[in-house]
């Protein structure tokens, strides 16, 4: 099986198509969003120094994010899907290296593709389970929940993320366009590249998925 890097600007579906793919073939689903969100939530060393910039929608410095991947990484290296890293190019180097002492490599990075302006649409809908973590859409009839604003399974009512408004959406799609996008490029050149159209629905995104990982799981 191989290991998998999931490129996406905010609300393409990187954290919902993941963890598909995780229930679906059995990966494991590291996300450096969710692990800092868990550094503020149990108020680790660095909750200072996340806070803030998460909330206003700028990337931490990547010290921080670096060791926490590093640290959760090493836990247990079995197949994985990265879901938010790396996300510029002194990250992906420092994965490179990672990964070369750890005697195992990325075999194929998938860029999740959809518009500003899709986006925008999406965060209205976006909200997400306290408990169970399950992320609901109410601007998509597939990723709706059953009763408005409850969790299918839990029953408790919705939150919404703290760094899910207008402004910080700005920012975020920014530094995509203008940081990770270069990560595309460093994967492009090594021919690790697939490009997926996000926009249609989280099922038609897992079918073209299927698609590039087809010979493996056939
Ligand atoms: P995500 O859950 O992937 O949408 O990430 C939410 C926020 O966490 C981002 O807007 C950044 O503030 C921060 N973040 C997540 N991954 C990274 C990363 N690889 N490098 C820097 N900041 C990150």
């Amino acid at each position: 099986m191989e290991n998998l890097i999931l490129i996406a600007p905010p609300l393409a579906g990187k954290g919902t198509i993941s963890k598909i793919l995780e229930n679906m073939y059995g990966y494991r689903c590291i996300s450096t969003g969710v692990l800092l969100r868990r550094e503020i939530k149990i108020n680790g060393k660095y909750r200072k120094r996340i806070e803030q910039k998460q909330l206003n929608g700028e990337l931490i410095d990547d010290e921080i994010v670096n060791e926490l991947f590093e640290q959760e990484l090493k836990k247990n290296t079995r197949h994985f899907i990265l879901d938010g890293y790396p996300r510029n190019i002194n990250q992906a180097k420092h994965l490179d290296e990672l990964l070369n002492q750890l005697d195992i490599e990325i075999n194929k990075v998938i860029l999740l593709d959809i518009s500003y302006d899709l986006a925008h649409k999406r965060l209205l809908g976006r909200c997400s389970c306290p408990k169970c973590k399950k992320v609901y859409n109410t601007e998509s009839d597939e990723l709706k929940p059953k009763f408005e604003n409850l969790c299918d399974e839990c029953k408790l009512p919705l939150e919404k993320r703290l760094d899910d408004n207008e402004e910080t959406l700005k920012k975020r799609y920014d530094n995509y366009e203008t940081i990770t996008k270069k990560v595309i490029s460093y994967y492009e050149e090594k021919q690790k590249l697939y490009w997926v159209d996000s926009s249609i629905s989280t099922s038609k995104t897992i079918e073209q998925i299927k698609e590039i990982l087809g010979e493996i799981h056939d």
